[in-house]
């Protein structure tokens, strides 16, 4: 079955795909200050994807997972998130969305200082309206899934860069999102923890989970499985190296058959 812009490589028959940008602009400001940040860019992304998307600085990266993530709406085209399109929600269903299905990651983590990593990770729990003891339950098997489980106590201050970003990775995991949708995020970290935070990204993305990664880092373009690569608001360049994870269906069946054998 094909999807809507004929491509469907890791699709289940019934379920829309997990992502369909079509015909994607966004122009900041008006008349002679207009920045056209996107120029007409379409885009699928299936579930179990790992996609990386590259550009040189003002590419439209960072627009385009504002985007992708339902904090910014196109100047026009059709964003549909899940076979759900995104113009057609109001600011509540909006959020409502976001939280659900996306696990956000940023270049600088975004933690709250003096707060321990766990009660970090157990923020969107809170706001999800999940109750304490299955928040702490929540937040400590995301933490243990990114091999912090001797941190829970520790705040911002006393973890390394490396360490940081992976409680943010715990918190954007704990509410079990459909997609990780990180910009930037070894941009603030040395070889060593880019290193680890690119084989945490690998493992989610066996483990099934979609991954969409920004990065103007080839050697962290490199872990994916998809790269897709911006220059000047437009996608010049869309290339797998490497087959979308099968995903189980929620029948537990239904392995895909684009996906061949998972490397390492
Ligand atoms: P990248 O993340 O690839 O560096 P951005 O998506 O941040 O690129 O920016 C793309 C273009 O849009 C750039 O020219 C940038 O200056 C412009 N831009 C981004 N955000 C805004 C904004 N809020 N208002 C006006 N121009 C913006
Ligand atoms: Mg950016």
């Amino acid at each position: 079955m094909s999807g809507p812009l004929g491509r469907d490589p890791g699709g289940e028959p019934d379920r829309p795909p997990l992502i369909v940008l079509c015909d994607v602009t966004k122009t900041y400001g008006a008349g002679a200050g207009e920045v056209h940040a996107l120029r007409g860019v379409s885009l699928v992304v299936e579930r179990g994807e790992y996609l990386a998307v590259m550009g040189a600085s003002g590419s439209g990266k960072s627009t385009m997972m504002n985007i992708l993530g339902a904090l910014d709406l196109p100047t026009s085209g059709r964003y549909l998130l899940d076979g759900i399109d995104i113009r057609a929600l109001d600011e509540s269903q909006l959020a409502d969305v976001r939280n659900r299905m996306i696990g956000f990651v940023f270049q600088g983590f975004n933690l709250i200082r003096r707060t321990s990593a766990v009660a970090n990770v157990e923020l969107p729990l809170v706001y999800a309206g999940v109750r304490r003891a299955e928040r702490r339950r929540r937040a400590e098997a995301a933490l243990a899934a990114v091999g912090l489980s001797d941190r829970l106590h520790h705040q911002p201050s006393e973890l390394s860069g490396g360490q940081q970003q992976r409680v943010a990775i715990a918190r954007a995991l704990a509410p079990d999102p459909a997609i990780i949708l990180a910009d930037e995020p070894t941009g603030n970290l040395d070889s060593v923890a880019t290193a680890e935070v690119m084989e945490l990204f690998a493992r989610l993305n066996d483990q099934g989970r979609t991954v969409i990664t920004i990065t103007h880092e080839p050697d962290v373009a490199a872990s994916a499985r998809r790269v897709v690569r911006l220059r000047d608001g437009s996608v010049v360049s869309d290339r797998r190296q490497s087959p979308v994870r099968s995903v189980p269906s929620p029948a537990g069946e239904g392995v895909d058959e684009a996906a061949g054998a998972v490397p390492g």
